[in-house]
C-alpha cells in the first residue's frame, strides 16, 4: 500500500537475517501481492519464479517473517491464514463470502469510535482488528 515503506529485504537486513535467495523469491511475491494470499498461493507464485522452491520453504520463511513482525498474518475464518507485509499505515478489511476477495478500508469515524470505547472502560487503544464479512448487495437481496 504504501510505496514509501521498506522492502520486506531491507527489513530483514536491519534485523541481522540470512536473506537466502529463495528467501528473496519469497519475500518479493509477498511484497507484489495486494491481495492477501495464503501459503499454498505463496508457494504457487514463487514456484513460477523459482521451481526448485519447496512448500516447506514457504512455510519456514513465512513463519520467520511473521515472528520478526515483518508480515502479518491474518485470519478471516477460513481455516488458513493470510499474509500481508506489515504496515505502519493502519487499515481493517472486509471479506467477500462468496468470492473470498479482500478489501481493505480506513474510516475515521470507526477509529474514533473505537478510541471512545476504550477510553469510557479506562484504556488508551493501542491497537486494533477488525473484519466485516460480508455478501454484495446484489446478491443478499436476490436470496
Ligand atoms: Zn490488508
Amino acid at each position: 500500500m504504501d510505496t514509501s515503506k521498506q522492502t520486506i529485504e531491507e527489513q530483514c537486513a536491519a534485523k541481522g537475517m540470512r536473506m537466502t535467495e529463495q528467501r528473496r523469491v519469497i519475500a518479493r511475491v509477498i511484497e507484489g501481492a495486494d491481495d492477501h494470499p495464503d501459503v499454498e498461493e505463496l508457494y504457487r507464485r514463487a514456484s513460477e519464479i523459482d521451481d526448485r522452491i519447496s512448500i516447506s520453504t514457504v512455510y519456514r520463511t513465512v513463519k520467520l517473517l511473521e515472528d520478526a513482525g515483518i508480515i502479518a498474518r491474518h485470519d478471516f475464518g477460513e481455516g488458513r491464514a493470510r499474509y500481508e507485509q506489515a504496515s505502519d499505515e493502519h487499515h481493517d478489511h472486509l471479506i467477500d463470502l462468496r468470492s473470498g476477495k479482500v478489501i481493505e478500508f480506513r474510516n475515521a469515524r470507526i477509529e474514533e469510535l473505537q478510541r471512545e470505547i476504550a477510553r469510557e472502560l479506562g484504556y488508551k487503544l493501542v491497537d486494533h482488528r477488525l473484519e466485516l464479512y460480508a455478501v454484495p448487495l446484489a446478491d443478499s437481496e436476490g436470496a
